[in-house]
């Protein structure tokens, strides 16, 4: 027999845990499953400046996990897992990765957004021995090093810097001749005395040996105006920092999602609403969602709305069925 909760809550980052926290209050008895990366990408990220209430900043890490402390203080259950399919019905079935089922009356989808790769010859035999997506788990690595980061958004940059706390030497590739990253974030790179800017650089291949680890990336530099030219870039690492592919696999052909994968939840009729799907009772929040804001302050707001929604849609629901005795 499968388990029956209220609210089922998949994935556990900043939109997971803000939403566990809210349902737990209004006592609907959350579950939360943690999913692949329990505290999901905050949980990697070294410091958090911009979170709102934390002057001095707090560690990724140490902010998920208050969250999680602060959602069981008001009865929400969390554990492992992911969901594998959703058959959308009343209740709403699901599947987990080990076969389980769990029916719940409102699924919370929460499930976030996983580290993009280049798909380069060397990438896949080489990640985890010299290439990496994660600088506050692998930096350490690269003591007195020579490495590279590629990408030109904020986690790029982010990853970069940070990275300059190891390594004696950190290379940032970018396949254009200007950043997209937040303009404090440029200029703290670009004034790096340790990071040096490879503009108009892509990756071809990742070098190396499963046993010696990376050995050398050969890149091709279009320089402007000129012809490519392919060079050989000696570093120990690579740092994956390309943005992210939303993890919404499960929801193929159950919810509406756009051209990029990301669940659309933009069919509320009123303003501000937007945690709703196209199916009744499935609501989504934080990166599965977003791809325009994309901050853990936003992906908490969105967890909190798609908690309040899914509260009314049960306080309805309920009404409904007393009016049909
Ligand atoms: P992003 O802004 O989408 O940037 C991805 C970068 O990777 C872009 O520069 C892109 O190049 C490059 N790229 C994508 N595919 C590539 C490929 N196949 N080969 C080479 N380069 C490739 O992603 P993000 O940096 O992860 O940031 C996502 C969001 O999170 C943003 O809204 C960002 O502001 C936010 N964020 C904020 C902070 C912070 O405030 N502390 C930290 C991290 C992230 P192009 O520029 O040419 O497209």
């Amino acid at each position: 027999m499968s388990e029956h909760v209220p609210v089922l809550i998949a994935g556990s980052g900043c939109a997971g845990h803000t939403a566990a926290i809210y349902a737990a209050r209004a006592e609907l008895t959350p579950l939360v499953l943690e999913g692949n990366e329990p505290g999901g990408q905050l949980s990697l990220t070294s410091d958090v400046e911009n979170f709102p209430g934390f002057p001095e900043g707090i560690g990724g890490y140490d902010l998920v996990e208050n969250m999680k402390k602060q959602a069981e203080r008001f009865g929400a259950k969390y554990r492992y897992g992911f969901v594998a399919k959703v058959v959308p019905g009343t209740p709403i079935t699901c599947t987990l990765d080990d076969d389980s089922k769990i029916t719940c009356d409102a699924l919370i989808v929460a499930s976030g957004a996983r580290a993009r790769r280049l798909n380069v010859p060397g990438e896949n035999e080489l990640f985890g021995r010299g290439v990496s997506s994660c600088a506050t788990c692998d930096g350490a690595f690269y003591k007195g090093q020579e490495i590279a980061v590629v990408g030109g958004g904020d986690s790029a940059m982010e990853e970069a810097i940070f990275l300059t706390r190891f390594a004696s030497k950190v290379r940032l590739l970018h396949r254009r001749d200007s950043l997209r990253a937040s303009k404090i974030m440029q200029d703290r790179l670009l004034n790096h005395p340790k990071i040096e800017v490879h503009w108009n650089t892509v990756v071809e291949s990742v070098q190396g040996t499963p046993e010696k680890g990376v050995e050398y990336l050969q890149v091709l530099v279009t320089p402007p105006g000129g012809q490519p030219e392919s060079q050989k870039l000696e570093v120990t690492g690579l740092f994956l920092g390309i943005g992210h592919i939303p993890n919404t696999e499960f929801l193929r052909g159950v919810c509406e999602l756009d051209e990029e994968g990301y669940l659309i939840t933009h069919l509320g009729k009123t303003n501000g609403e937007n945690v709703k799907t196209n199916v009744p009772g499935i609501f989504g929040c934080g990166d599965v969602v977003d791809t325009r804001y994309r901050q853990a302050i936003t992906a908490a707001g969105m967890g909190c709305k798609a908690a309040m929604d899914a509260e009314h849609f049960l306080a309805e629901r309920k009404a409904e069925a007393v009016m049909s005795h």
